[in-house]
């Protein structure tokens, strides 16, 4: 049975203990040397549960190649939508010309581009000079703030330890290497930030601000009143960024009513390609390149373009754009019943951040009561084929714990699991889940 299981199929290979081990992988060896015994046996999945000293668990599964799946993990990414592939299957096949090029070849290309820059712009009511191409929003996040430090004289950044690791860790270096102060502005009890508090840390600011607040968090879904942040930065003269990463591709995004200085956003979020991304920067202000070489997205970012990307970007966003209202209501119903399924079926569960509110509606983080079986229901929920996050970008079915839920909360007592949603989802899927946790917990 063991050798039917270990060195048959691709191994994933999870090693769980109770204060948290890290995420690993076993050497051949010792991987030889594990006695396994059966704990669970269906058509798709052998898993195995062993007690190795130190660790008190590790769990080898065969990666799912026939199990049906469910995946509620969309504010992770998206499948790519089949009319985007289509869009992009040119850029990938026969119209392979470097955009650089001055025949026909790259003309064609470069067209496309600008194309894609025109969608883009359009859609979020800004000029086409205005949107630069990136691998997406960790390096538009990392470009904002590096800009706001280097070009426009801020030294000192207001942000919130909420914000995704693009942006905490990013302005956690700049404020190591001394050349910025950062403080956080306070948090409600509800996971919203507190407008008072930034307004006075503004009026309070000796030096200039950089600003830099996510428009929705990806983990609890609330909602930044992002006009309300901008007017404050405008009236304090200070720079604002906004991570919007969660929300370009889900609602419409105007930033000709926003005074904003720089946006982020990420074609995967929103069924387009990985890779591919936009840093919106106002038109007002002057930043210098960020990457030397071919100058290539006006000298801003060298490198030959992500043509296929690009291309598949403004294609999701127009789709995205096209059909939001449908989306909109479908996915905001599913949201709204699993909440509604899990309050009457799951006791003890509660939902965190503004979830009644002013929240995504592709999110719901749930804190369910935790137990001997829910410690371990992120994992047990992917055996089961059901994909989900618990709010970290650790690998599915560690307990790692997440900065925001840790942040808000900090309640051992309680499991979060993110279940995150797309117009590919259906109620049914959601009774699927439901009715595991139900099992689960
Ligand atoms: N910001 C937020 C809010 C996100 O959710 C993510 C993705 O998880 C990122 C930034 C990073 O985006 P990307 O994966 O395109 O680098």
């Amino acid at each position: 049975m063991a050798g039917s299981l270990i060195f048959t199929d691709v191994l994933t290979v999870i090693f769980c203990e109770a204060d948290n081990y890290p995420c690993s992988s076993l050497s051949a060896d010792r991987q030889a040397s594990i006695q396994p015994n059966p704990c669970s046996n269906t058509a798709n999945l052998l898993v195995y549960l062993i007690d190795v000293y130190p660790l008190r668990k590790i769990y080898l599964c065969p990666l799912y190649t026939n199990m049906t799946r469910i995946y509620l993990d969309n504010a992770a990414t998206t499948p790519l939508d089949a009319e985007v592939l289509d869009a992009m299957m040119p850029y990938l096949t026969t119209r392979f010309g470097n955009p650089s090029s001055i025949y026909s070849y790259g003309r064609e290309t470069r067209l496309a581009i600008e194309n894609a820059r025109k969608t883009v712009a359009a859609h979020l009511h800004v000029s086409p000079g205005e949107i630069f191409f990136t691998s997406g929003g960790t390096e538009s996040n990392n470009t904002a703030i590096l800009a706001a430090i280097r070009d426009l004289g801020c030294r000192h950044i207001i942000t919130s330890p909420i914000e995704h690791h693009a942006v905490l860790y990013t302005t956690a270096h700049y404020e190591k290497t001394g050349e910025v102060t950062r403080s956080f502005v306070k948090l409600l009890p509800d996971g919203h930030i507190d407008l008072h508090d930034l307004e006075a840390q503004l009026a309070s600011a000796k030096e200039k601000c950089l600003v830099s607040l996510m428009h929705a968090n990806n983990e609890i879904g609330n909602l930044l009143p992002i006009k309300a942040v901008g007017q404050l930065c405008q009236k304090y003269n200070a720079i604002f960024h906004s991570d919007c990463v969660q929300t370009v591709g889900h609602y419409p995004v105007d930033l000709s009513s926003i005074p904003i200085h720089f946006i982020s956003a990420s074609g995967h979020k929103f069924h387009g390609p990985k890779g591919a991304g936009i840093i919106y920067i106002n038109g007002d202000v002057k930043v210098s390149p960020y990457i030397w070489g071919g100058g290539q997205e006006r000298n801003m970012r060298a490198g030959t373009e992500n043509l296929y990307g690009i291309v598949g970007f403004a294609k999701a966003l127009d789709l995205a754009m096209s059909r939001h209202k449908e989306d909109f209501d479908y996915i905001s119903s599913l949201n709204t019943y699993m909440r509604e399924q899990l309050q009457a079926r799951i006791s003890g569960v509660q939902f965190n951040g503004d979830s009644h509110g002013h929240g995504l509606y592709t999110v719901l983080s749930a804190a369910f009561p935790k137990t001997d079986k829910s410690e371990m229901l992120l994992f047990n929920l992917d055996i089961q084929g059901i994909c989900v996050s618990g709010g970290s970008a650790c690998t599915s079915g560690a307990a790692k714990g997440s900065h925001v839920i840790g942040t808000l909360y900090n309640n051992p007592g309680m499991v979060t699991v993110r279940f995150s949603f797309s117009r590919h989802n259906t109620k049914e899927e959601i009774d699927g889940v439901v009715a595991r946790l139900k099992e689960l917990i």
